[in-house]
């Protein structure tokens, strides 16, 4: 039977599996995210997770949501989770949109904002989902170089002509570097994009960065994400939201109703709501990763290690005696996991998330066995 239907000449290679692919799909590049090994007792740090479990609150919350109502669909409009944002930041409820993860909300927004036929402005060194959701959405870009301090330099992102650009989208504090804006650079960036979407991806703001959101009232074209994956330990739940002036969260909109109508399900939006309303725990799980930032950053120092000053919840290091891919891979097969970036100007780095003091200490002991002569 097979052999009779490959005979027939259809014109394309019917035993390639990528004969059944839209042409789109050859040239996309996917992002790969940091390993997620089922192995137990890993030291895990290599995905910014937070090393805290979120707020009992929001566990609670989750336990009786299951309890009620699984079998409706969820609110299309994650009303109570966009409340509590809301009322969180002190804006309206319709100034946010929410959605699967930031993740989702960044593809939303690139498909929303940044189809100009104009490049998109963003760092070299960004988070590298950017480039993919770009690929994905056929969004032409320019990568503009950090400075040689790995900062962004923000008059880099002025044109003559501010039409010639599709938009900007930057991450502060920035990844993988931890490097953070002050707002007045913000607002630099913001008056030199009159006409374009400026995206501030606030993921890590928590840890030590100012939020861009009080600007929104003054700027038509901000629009700022930000995640429950970080600062308030949810990574597992898939909660990210944007916030900007009606008119473009109307655009986000429009681009989920024609996308999933329930990208937020019924135990997220419980969980969501109940991690706003448990400030206490927020403050402390966040205060405790930037204390460990500071004690990590000096025994890493202590061992010969440069150490980007981080405002997030993650450190980029270098040591300038070892090769990173091979300390990556020793640390590895110790039990600790970190990530290596394969990229320009950061291979011979490693991205290291804060862990709990005793997954720090851990890295620290490793490393010192792993560098003494
Ligand atoms: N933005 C940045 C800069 C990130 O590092 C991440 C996490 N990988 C995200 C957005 C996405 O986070 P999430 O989809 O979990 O909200």
């Amino acid at each position: 039977m097979g052999r009779a239907v490959s005979a027939i000449n259809y014109g394309f290679d019917v035993n390639s599996e990528e004969s059944f692919w839209s042409p789109a799909i050859r040239g996309l590049v996917p992002y790969v995210p940091g390993e997620q090994p089922r192995i137990a007792d890993l030291v895990k740090l290599n995905t910014n997770e937070n090393p805290y479990p979120p707020s009992p609150r929001v566990v609670q919350a989750i336990a009786t949501a299951a309890q009620h109502g699984l079998q409706l669909y969820p609110d299309p409009q994650a009303t109570a989770a966009r409340e509590a944002v809301a009322a969180y930041h002190g804006i309206a409820a319709e100034q946010v949109f929410a959605g699967n993860g930031s993740d989702e909300v960044l593809a939303h927004a690139f498909f929303a904002f940044f189809r100009h036929g104009r490049p998109l402005l963003m760092p070299d060194v960004t988070y590298s989902f950017y480039v993919v959701y770009c690929g994905l959405y056929g969004i032409a870009f320019e990568a503009v170089p950090l400075d040689a301090q790995m900062q962004i330099r923000v008059a880099d992102y002025a044109r003559a002509d501010p039409l010639e650009v599709g938009g900007v989208v930057i991450a502060n504090p920035n990844a993988p570097t931890g490097c953070a804006l002050p707002l007045a650079a913000i607002e630099q960036l913001l008056q030199s994009q009159p006409r374009r979407v400026v995206l501030v991806d606030e993921a890590y703001v928590d840890f030590g960065g100012d939020s861009a959101i009080g600007l929104i009232a003054r700027y038509p074209n901000l629009l700022v994400v930000q995640t429950l994956s970080k600062a308030r330990s949810l990574a597992g739940l898939r909660v990210g939201f944007a916030v900007g002036q009606r008119h473009l969260i109307e655009a986000l909109e429009r681009v989920k109703d024609s996308f999933n109508s329930y990208p937020l399900d019924r135990l997220a939006l419980a969980g969501a709501v109940a991690a706003y309303q448990d400030r206490d725990h927020f403050e402390q799980t966040r205060a405790a990763v930037m204390h460990s930032r500071e004690g990590l950053t000096l025994a890493l120092e202590d061992l010969g290690f440069e150490v980007l000053p981080s405002s997030a919840n993650f450190i980029l290091v270098h040591h300038p005696g070892r090769d990173a891919a091979q300390l990556a891979q020793a640390l590895r097969e110790r039990g600790i996991l970190v990530r290596h970036f394969k990229l320009p100007r950061v291979a011979q780095h490693l991205r290291i998330s804060i862990g709990t003091p005793q997954q720090c200490d851990a890295l620290v002991r490793a490393l010192g066995e792993l560098l003494a002569p």
